[in-house]
């Protein structure tokens, strides 16, 4: 048998257990669990496999903390704003644990894979009963089972035995979009990142398990997948098959049904033509690359130890816009890395106006405990960041209302996704990830419908069904 087979046969029976246990503390009433996600979508996928694990030890979902008997804070550790969210949420709980002492109040993600976070967790919150880090996920039931027990506190981290674990259950947020892992960590110790540290080297799940999951994805209902990893291009190594992303993605894609193929991230230095031809020739595959270049000048790139130059990362997106018609691009940005000048800042200026993303994620440089770039000189004050980041945003508005004016007119297949609770109006997004808001029937939320184009406003456009 598998070591990941044993281990999740040995963790079933620890779900066995917890079940009993809340069994008799709740005299036969389900009990009920409350989880708070923080982060990128790798945290929800994590979170998603965590609520797959308490439902099969008999817990129902509550959507706030109040009345739960389990509350589970799953952290991000990629900037400092996040973790002082989870810092003063934490906090906030102090007197639910007072009202109510049986809770059993658990952190877990990147953040508690950080020794000196773990240690003031440790010691400035006396009423978190279990912190687990990234590394030890597939030991939560486990972990929980020792701490509901006889009440000890259980802190387990820096767990790295850098395996891959099959076999556990997953419990979905969205019943029609929804992420699927293809790989875990990352070995690419970009200066500023602290994810290499927190979530391990990077190892890739078998191909034929990911195809079957789609493949129950997509017959189950699910109408828009990502295929999720810190860095998708360099699927497949360490993988007894040769197998590489773009083939991944092809048989994936392969698979029949009314649905859409995302995929992120993607790290320009191994982003290959030949993926660029895979989106092209797809059947499913959205129209759309996230594609990360963080800065426009070569000389910080190289500080942050990126791999691949401005030339470069142009090169991609030519090609890639010459090969996908109606190609959608976004990507993510730093501003403020130690010693990056405003001239550096105006070439990232240069290279949005060149591109053309139709939306960024921004960020200012936020130093991460252990990282090279936390040591590095950092001359530039934060108002003048701030100011650096301001002028971004104002230039990107101007970009994405253009690209998005440019659209209307045209029809679009678009997957509703909501109801907007103030205004009664449907919102969805193109196969670019481009949101449109129109009128129509809360029956169509989940399913995919033409709309007609009608007005763009900045960065999100309104339309009609056709009918
Ligand atoms: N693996 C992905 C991104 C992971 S983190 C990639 O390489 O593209 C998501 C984004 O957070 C990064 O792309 C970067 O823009 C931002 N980020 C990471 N560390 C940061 C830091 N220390 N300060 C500010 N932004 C950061
Ligand atoms: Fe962080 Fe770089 Fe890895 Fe992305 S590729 S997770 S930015 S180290």
């Amino acid at each position: 048998m598998p070591d990941s087979q044993k281990i999740s046969e040995k963790q079933s029976e620890y779900m066995n257990l917890i079940a009993e246990i809340m069994d008799i503390r709740k005299r036969g009433e389900k009990p009920v669990a409350y989880i708070r996600t923080y982060g990128c979508q790798q945290n929800v996928a994590d979170s998603e496999k965590i609520k797959g694990m308490l439902e099969q030890s008999g817990f129902e979902f509550a959507d706030e903390p109040d009345n739960a008997d389990f509350i589970l804070f799953n952290t991000c550790a990629v900037r400092e704003h996040a973790e002082d969210r989870v810092f003063g949420n934490v906090g906030a709980l102090k007197n639910l644990k007072r009202k109510h002492p049986q809770i059993l109040i658990a952190l877990c993600g990147c953040m508690m894979e950080q020794e000196h976070i773990a240690n003031r967790i440790y010691k400035s919150f006396p009423f978190v009963g279990l912190v687990f880090g990234t590394h030890s996920l597939h030991h939560f039931p486990e972990l929980m089972y020792n701490a509901l027990l006889d009440g000890k506190r259980v802190f387990e981290r820096g767990n790295d035995d850098n395996l891959l674990y099959e076999g556990f259950p997953v419990k979905r947020d969205g019943t029609f979009k929804g992420w699927l892992p293809i790989m875990y960590g990352c070995n690419n110790f970009c200066t500023y990142c602290v994810v290499p540290y927190v979530r391990g080297r990077e190892r890739s799940r078998e191909k034929n398990i990911i195809v079957s999951e789609a493949k129950n994805m997509i017959e189950s209902g699910y109408k828009d997948i990502t295929l999720l990893g810190q860095n998708v291009n360099s699927y497949g190594k360490g993988l007894s098959e040769k197998v590489n992303f773009s083939q991944l993605l092809r048989e994936v894609d392969s698979i029949d049904g009314d649905y859409w193929l995302r995929f992120m991230t993607s790290h320009p230095k191994d982003c290959s033509k030949e993926l660029i031809d895979a989106i092209a020739s797809g059947t499913h595959i959205s129209k759309h690359l996230h594609l990360p270049f963080q800065c426009g000048s070569d000389r910080v790139l190289k500080a942050m130890n990126r791999h691949y130059d401005r030339r470069k990362y142009l090169e991609i997106i030519n090609y890639a816009k010459e090969k996908i018609d109606g190609l959608s691009l976004t990507s993510d940005i730093i501003v403020g890395f130690p010693g990056e000048t405003y001239e550096d800042f105006k070439e990232t200026l240069s290279l949005i106006r060149e591109v053309e993303f139709t939306s960024l994620f921004t960020f200012i440089f936020s130093p991460r405990v252990g990282t090279p770039a936390a040591k590095m000189d950092d001359p530039i004050p934060a108002e003048e960041k701030s100011k650096w980041f301001r002028e971004l945003l104002d230039v990107q508005e101007e970009i994405a209302a253009k690209r998005c004016s440019s659209m209307v007119g045209k029809t679009e297949k678009v997957l509703i996704e909501s109801e907007n609770d103030k205004n009664g109006e449907l919102c969805g997004r193109t196969s670019g990830n481009i949101i449109v808001e129109l009128e129509g029937s809360k029956d169509c939320i989940g399913t995919f419908k033409n709309v007609k184009i009608t007005k763009a406003r900045n960065w999100i456009l309104k339309g009609e069904l056709v009918k």
